[in-house]
């Protein structure tokens, strides 16, 4: 060690006052001194600053740094443990960045909770079924109701592939299922109970049975070409009173569906 020689001639007891030599070789031992005194207290890092330096410099960092560890102590917890991973008290440097993370991240935080409290309603929620929905979803509309060859048309039809699910369009309870050798092949009536029916006619397979209720929307059948058909098609009534048939069109438009007539 270099600094052994000062040291040691300054173990002559009356030299104190002297020369400034001798002064700095005290103050540098004197801070190797409070440096050891500081590893016995644990503060190992900034110690071995101090040994470095002269200066009394890093003790206004320590103090910069328990600071700025208070503030990010006091910061949000959950915001914390989001940001980097710091060491604790290790090394003053990881701190200044943690406190100034903390603030932002619990913005982004708080930013995130609000638009995640927004969003979900209208989307993750089952939305309710409206209570008048399309009997076929998607299909091509290749007749409207209307007079046709002569005769009156009484209904709308529906064309997809043959086998496409036929749906009701409000909820109700079935009056007719079966083929009853009137033209309209395999055809099912749903009472909604409000004085209106509707009639889905020309169906390949009928799923529900005379009396039972159903839901807007559940299937009740399969598209086909069963009765006076010439090729598979939903043909679709609304009945005002059994067969009193009226223009499906404005009907199920003015309860929200398009049938595109
Ligand atoms: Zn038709």
């Amino acid at each position: 060690m270099q600094e052994d020689s000062p040291v040691q001639n300054e173990n002559a007891p009356d030299t104190a006052q002297t020369e400034q030599p001798q002064r700095a070789g005290r103050r540098n031992r004197l801070i190797v001194l409070s440096a050891a005194a500081l590893v016995a207290l644990g503060l190992g890092g900034v110690a071995v600053a101090t040994t470095g330096t002269e200066r009394p410099a890093p003790a206004a960092v320590s103090l910069d740094a328990q600071s700025r560890a208070d503030a990010a102590s006091r910061a949000d917890r959950s915001a914390r443990e989001s940001s980097a991973p710091t060491v604790p008290s290790a090394s003053p440097t990881p701190s200044p960045s943690a406190a100034s993370a903390s603030p932002t991240a619990t913005k982004a935080a708080t930013a995130k909770a609000a638009t995640a409290k927004a969003t979900p309603k209208p989307k993750t929620t089952t939305k309710p079924t409206p209570a008048w929905v399309n009997p076929m979803p998607g299909a091509a509309v290749t007749s409207c109701y209307g007079q046709r060859w002569g005769t009156l048309h009484a209904g709308i039809d529906l064309a997809l592939p043959s086998g496409t699910p036929i749906r009701a369009a409000a909820a109700g309870t079935v009056t007719q299922a079966g083929d009853a050798s009137d033209g309209y092949g395999n055809s099912v009536f749903i009472d909604h109970g409000n004085g209106y029916l509707t009639h889905y006619a020309h169906q390949s397979r009928i799923a529900v049975t005379v009396g039972q209720k159903v839901k807007a929307g559940q299937v009740i059948g399969y598209e086909g070409a069963t009765g006076d058909a010439t090729g598979p098609h939903l043909h679709f009534e609304v009945h005002q009173g059994m067969w009193n048939q009226v223009d499906p069109a404005p009907f199920m438009r003015a309860r929200g569906v398009d049938l595109g007539c």
